[in-house]
């Protein structure tokens, strides 16, 4: 490759004819994803152990595994310009093979006074996903996909609706974080405190609440969560505290997750305390039962000690009924106490769905009567709403 022409440089994105995923029937399920051109092999990708072994499998000196990742995970960099310690064909050789332009921005919507971003990006391979960023006092969050599409199938969510397409490499899942962390150090995000001024910017969360069911994509989310927690420079030298990984309730998923010894916070999407409803509500549940996911959850609190976080979307007339809080309480608190808390969202609406968020009233309701229990509850506070980045609105409409 000629020194001059490094071919580093975010290439023109290629047209590629936006892929076509079937529409799933009514509780069909889909794991395995189809299978597609695999994304160029990127640094993110490999654990620190194994980047010296391939960056001389690729004719380069073993310690230049440890510069590239100090310039992609410490200092964000993945231009070849700004690598002024390596020399120039060095750059642009290494740059080429290890940190190839993964995602290409296509949308980028503000909304909440420009407090929060949602980026729709394009893969190699044409399949669109996206991530919502958004700034807090005190802190930023950013919610990311895993998988192109999901084959979870949840009737109330865009993207579960869309099917799935594919599922992502452990560095497409950790560009988002970087592309993230870069843009807050360029000030993209508006707002915060008056107090958080003066300190730079960070990214302090990140949760797998974007596209896509992340524990059906084992081995790459939990590969992001490696590098998102390792040290830095082999990694974003993220806590584990503040990082949250959220499941339909895929059992034998979360138990491996519980023996990874890296303290994430698990969300458990439950959305109706019994099984009648929540066979339709969340399809998984054909196959785990909600007592067994609550099993799973407790189980996960006494290996982690973090505490579990439950998801219930408030849907109207659906699944909002006093009863039904009264159930969860009991079904709570028949596993222990102070180990787990309610999160209710209010519905966001999808297209073509007939469902809507519950009535003020009903939502109260709802909440008052989990706190009877000693449930902590606190309705999800819902940003992007009107970009459609709110929980379950991301299907990947560039339009
Ligand atoms: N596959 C993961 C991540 C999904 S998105 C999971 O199921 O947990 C994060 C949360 O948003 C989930 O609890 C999901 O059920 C919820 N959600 C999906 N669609 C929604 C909608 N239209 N309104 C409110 N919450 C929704």
């Amino acid at each position: 490759m000629s020194d001059d022409q490094p071919d580093s440089a975010p290439t023109a994105p290629v047209e590629l004819p936006t892929p076509t995923t079937s529409r799933p029937t009514p509780g069909q399920l889909t794991f395995r994803a189809p299978r597609r051109g695999k994304p160029p092999r990127h640094l993110a990708d490999f654990e620190p152990a194994e980047r010296k072994g391939v960056v001389e499998s690729l004719g380069h000196q073993g310690f230049r595994a440890k510069q590239l990742s100090t310039h992609y995970f410490e200092r964000l960099v993945a231009d070849p310009e700004e690598m002024t310690d390596l020399p120039k064909a060095v750059r642009s050789e290494l740059v080429h093979d290890l940190l190839p332009t993964l995602l290409t921005p296509v949308v980028r919507r503000q909304a909440d006074d420009g407090q929060t971003m949602k980026y729709a990006w394009r893969l190699h391979d044409g399949a669109i996903v996206e991530s919502v960023l958004m700034r807090y006092p005190g802190r930023v969050t950013i919610c990311i996909s895993s998988q192109a599409g999901c084959g979870m199938n949840c009737p109330f969510c865009a993207t579960g609706q869309a099917g799935l397409t594919r599922n992502l490499s452990t560095a497409e899942i950790v560009e988002q974080v970087v592309w993230a962390a870069r843009a807050l150090r360029h000030g993209e995000l508006a707002g915060g405190d008056a107090g958080d001024q003066e300190a730079p910017l960070r990214v302090s969360n990140v949760v797998f609440m974007g596209m896509g069911e992340a524990l059906a994509n084992y081995k790459a989310a939990v590969g992001a969560i490696r590098r998102l927690t390792d040290p830095a420079p082999d990694g974003l030298g993220m806590s584990a505290r503040g990082l949250t990984m959220s499941t339909v309730g895929l059992v034998p998923a979360i138990d491996k997750l519980a023996a990874e010894g890296i303290p994430v916070t698990l969300a458990l999407s439950l959305h109706a305390p019994d099984d009648e409803l929540r066979d339709e509500l969340v399809p998984i549940n054909t196959r785990w039962k909600v007592d067994e996911a609550l099993d799973a959850a407790r189980r996960y609190f006494e290996a982690t000690g973090r505490r579990v976080s439950i998801e219930y979307a408030l849907i109207r007339d659906i699944n909002d009924q006093g009863w039904r809080a009264d159930l969860l309480g009991e079904k709570l608190n028949a596993r222990g106490r102070g180990w787990v808390h309610v999160n209710p969202i209010p519905l966001n609406p999808t297209p073509g769905s007939k469902w809507t968020a519950s009535r003020p009233g009903v939502e109260q309701n709802f909440v008052e009567r989990l706190r009877a229990h000693g449930i902590p509850t606190t309705i999800r506070d819902t940003r992007g709403q009107d970009i459609d980045g709110a929980c379950g609105q991301l299907a990947a409409a560039t339009a």
